[in-house]
């Protein structure tokens, strides 16, 4: 048994309530067992490994519901040139990256398979802790269909990572078995098409809303969850009907799809990083041809109608589609979800409680609470003061995931 004590700062613990100055966080092995003000602390007398926070914050590890441990930008032509052992080596990479930015657990949204996850948790590689899709669903010409017209097939395969194409109930049934059989936590399918694809544009309806249900339901036989990349509303509105527990970018959200996800109790996981980011890109000229367009036209739409859907009290979880940006700038997105509307707590919550919810692991992992497991942060500043400063990994001074300090920039 070996007992931790951070101390010696403030707690902001991601219920929402006010922060606690000082304050300590007692752990037990991996576990928190006592939150509170130092004084109130009943230590147990035995050796205790003590934290100093040094006058900083004490807040959850984050929670990134949107991102691509195993993607490097996306750019499909890479799977000509790249060697399919480099792909892997990057992982590792990004993950301690994603580590270093203060994200704890993440839903990886295509791409992380099982063996992935694997190595993060047998303790190979650090990593977060992650909820892996393994591919989404994709019908014959959609967003993840990387044939192109030339045909030539650009798809990366392995055994392990079956290939996301099916069409039809009959077909989708049976996709939704195979990537379950493969080890998915939850069934992401792409409802739309996106912005680096090489067939569609990000408006395009895929999947009809039969074929939606099917996959909600094949997946709801074992409790998995459900996640839709959906830009265009119609792709929206038909992911929603069906029943999809998330819907990701929502770019085209109208009134009517907004109503829906409202009454419905969808989960929206807007990404205003990367649609930042790759407005940059298409505007320096830095980004294949195939989505600059896309690019330019977007971000402004999605900012818009991502604010509308904050005011009406749609519930949003933080995602960033890190993998198809760089990795590691994962918290960049609080300061955007504040510029959509959200104050400085709520975006926290966005990327801590709410994101925990969004996965369903709201019981292990999203707040500084007892019986929680002890994903902990350590920043410097004040982030209810100065929101941007979580954006900079520098300034996430420590990093303690399952109760181990992964990270620590003090000077011991
Ligand atoms: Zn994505």
């Amino acid at each position: 048994m070996e007992y931790s004590l951070i101390q010696n700062g403030t707690l902001i613990d991601g219920t929402g309530d006010q922060p606690v100055n000082n304050a300590a966080i007692l752990i037990k092995n991996n576990i928190i067992e006592y939150v509170g003000v130092e004084d109130s602390i009943n230590l147990p007398k035995t050796k205790i490994r003590k934290i100093d926070a040094d006058g900083g914050y004490m807040l959850p590890g984050f929670i990134d519901s949107h991102l691509h441990l195993m993607s490097n930008g996306f750019k499909f032509e890479d799977t000509m040139y790249t060697p399919l052992s480099l792909y892997f080596y990057k992982a590792v990479e990004n993950m301690r990256l994603t580590i270093d930015a203060g994200v704890t657990t993440v839903r990886d949204a295509g791409l992380a398979d099982y063996g992935a996850k694997m190595a993060v948790d047998q303790g190979f590689l650090l990593g977060p802790r992650m909820q892996i899709s393994v591919t989404p669903l994709s019908i014959t010409g959609g967003h993840f269909d990387f044939w192109l017209k030339s045909g030539f097939d650009m798809k990366t395969s392995y055994p392990g990572h079956p290939d996301s194409i099916c069409d039809g109930i009959d077909g989708v049934q049976r996709k939704v078995r195979e990537v379950l059989r493969a080890g998915a936590d939850v069934v992401k399918v792409m409802v739309t098409g996106g912005v680096m694809s090489a067939n569609d544009q990000p408006e395009f309806t895929q999947f009809t809303v039969d074929e939606l249900k099917i996959i909600v339901r094949e997946a709801g036989y074992r409790n998995i969850k459900t996640m839709a990349h959906a830009h265009g509303v119609g792709g929206i509105k038909n992911a929603i009907k069906a029943g999809i527990h998330s819907i990701e970018h929502g770019t085209y959200l109208d009134q009517e799809s907004i109503a829906m996800m409202r009454d419905n109790g969808t989960y929206l996981v807007p990404t205003l990083l990367v649609m930042k980011i790759n407005r940059e890109l298409a505007e320096s000229g830095s980004m294949p041809a195939y989505g600059i367009e896309d690019a330019l036209r977007i971000e402004d739409i999605h900012r818009r109608n991502i604010k509308k859907a904050y005011k009406a009290g749609v519930t949003i979880a933080m995602g960033t589609d890190s993998g198809v940006i760089k990795h590691g700038l994962n918290l960049q997105e609080l300061s955007l979800l504040c510029d959509a509307g959200m104050k400085p707590m709520e975006a926290i919550l966005s990327g801590t409680k709410v994101a925990s919810e969004c996965l369903g692991w709201q019981d292990k992992v999203g707040t500084i609470e007892p019986g929680k497991l002890a994903d902990i942060i350590i920043t410097k500043s004040n982030p209810l003061k100065n929101i941007e400063s979580l954006g900079n990994p520098n300034n996430i001074e420590v990093v303690i995931k399952d109760g181990k300090i992964v990270k620590n920039l003090h000077k011991t």
